[in-house]
């Protein structure tokens, strides 16, 4: 029989380490006390991944702890967030081992140092089927400035950070459902896209500054572009030639057409999707470019709300059987 540690072991072992603010505790009481500075906002938000829907149950325990919290600090950073802490709430499935505990807890030790934030509490369960995780991550950014979906439009430009689709298609080249492979190179990155989401933290001051809305793209670009239009009341127009694409999602582009539909429509991309003024794009690139994170200028709003389009090489509108990544 394996003996496994106690669930009040576990968190004296392995989270309280984490848990570094004064406010926290050291994770002996029931709730923590977080005091914001005067002038300052929180940004609260939550996201949950589950085993066989977000990652995959082999996967490394750290890569899997990278991603509960990366998520989450994605979504914070497409606000003109910067991270601050969070709270982990834990349902470990039958099979659960000190060792996978272990593994999960430097995970978040590394980006937490990576990405300066900490843990404030949360709860720890079991659960009858797989692995759940939910992480409530909170940033801090000046009073009044978060970043809305709402505030994108007309003539205003279209960016988006990064490249775009890698994470999709690492996926689909995990369970074996695309036909061309890209080379070992190109399909690592690949891999590694889908396993290590890459928040844009660096780039929240400069969209606070800049943006006039923004969101993260986590359910593909199509969907969360269009949540961006519906919320603005506009409408928008990308073109596919200016898409950022690595040269592994080039090559499956090149190779098979459901990439490309992929690559639009699928999700895990974890990059920014920002509307600026036109007047300020050129600044708005070059800051970014500052602070690390490559923006593209993909397209621009247009006043007629609608469904956004994108425009293909001939300039004209691909179609999509559904726009994003969807649960239900
Ligand atoms: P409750 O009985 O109210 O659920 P717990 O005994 O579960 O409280 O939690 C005790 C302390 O441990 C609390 O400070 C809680 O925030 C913390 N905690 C429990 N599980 C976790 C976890 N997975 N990560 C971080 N902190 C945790
Ligand atoms: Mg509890």
């Amino acid at each position: 029989m394996v003996v496994r540690p106690s669930e009040f072991a576990l968190i004296e072992r392995y989270f309280r380490p984490l848990a570094a603010d004064p406010g926290a505790f050291g994770l002996t009481d029931d709730a923590a006390v977080f005091v914001p500075k005067s002038g300052e906002d929180l940004v609260l938000q939550a996201d949950l991944i589950t085993e066989g829907v977000h990652f995959f149950a082999a996967d490394p325990p750290a890569a899997i702890a990278a991603k509960a919290l990366r998520v989450n600090l994605s979504d914070l950073a497409g606000k003109g967030a910067t991270p601050v802490g969070y709270l982990l709430s834990l349902a470990l499935g039958p099979a659960w081992t000190e060792d996978w505990v272990r593994g999960f807890a430097d995970g978040l030790a590394a980006d937490q140092e990576r990405f300066r934030v900490t843990l404030y509490g949360g709860d720890t369960n079991r659960s009858a089927n797989g692995l759940t995780i939910s992480i409530a991550a909170f940033g801090r950014l000046p009073a009044g400035s978060i970043v809305r979906r709402s505030g994108a439009a007309p003539g205003d430009i279209v960016f988006v950070s990064g490249t775009i689709g890698d994470a999709a298609l690492g996926l689909r080249i995990r369970q074996g459902t695309i036909d061309a492979m890209p080379a070992g190179k190109a399909a690592d990155h690949l891999l590694e896209r889908y396993l290590f989401p890459q928040p844009r933290t660096e780039l929240a001051p400069t969209l606070r500054r800049y943006a006039t809305s923004a969101l993260d793209v986590s359910d593909g670009l199509m969907g969360d572009f269009a949540h961006l239009c519906r919320a603005s009341k506009v409408g928008g127009e990308l073109d596919v030639t200016a898409l950022p694409l690595s040269a592994g999602a080039r090559r499956l582009a090149d190779h098979d057409p459901s990439a490309l539909t992929t690559i639009l429509t699928g999700g895990d991309d974890y990059e920014i999707l920002a509307t600026v003024p036109e007047p300020d794009a050129d600044s708005f690139a070059a800051e970014s470019a500052k602070t690390g994170v490559v923006l593209s200028r993909i397209g621009r709003i247009v006043a007629d709300a609608g469904p956004p389009v994108i425009l293909d090489h001939d300039g004209r509108p691909l179609r999509f059987q559904r726009l994003s990544h969807t649960h239900f």
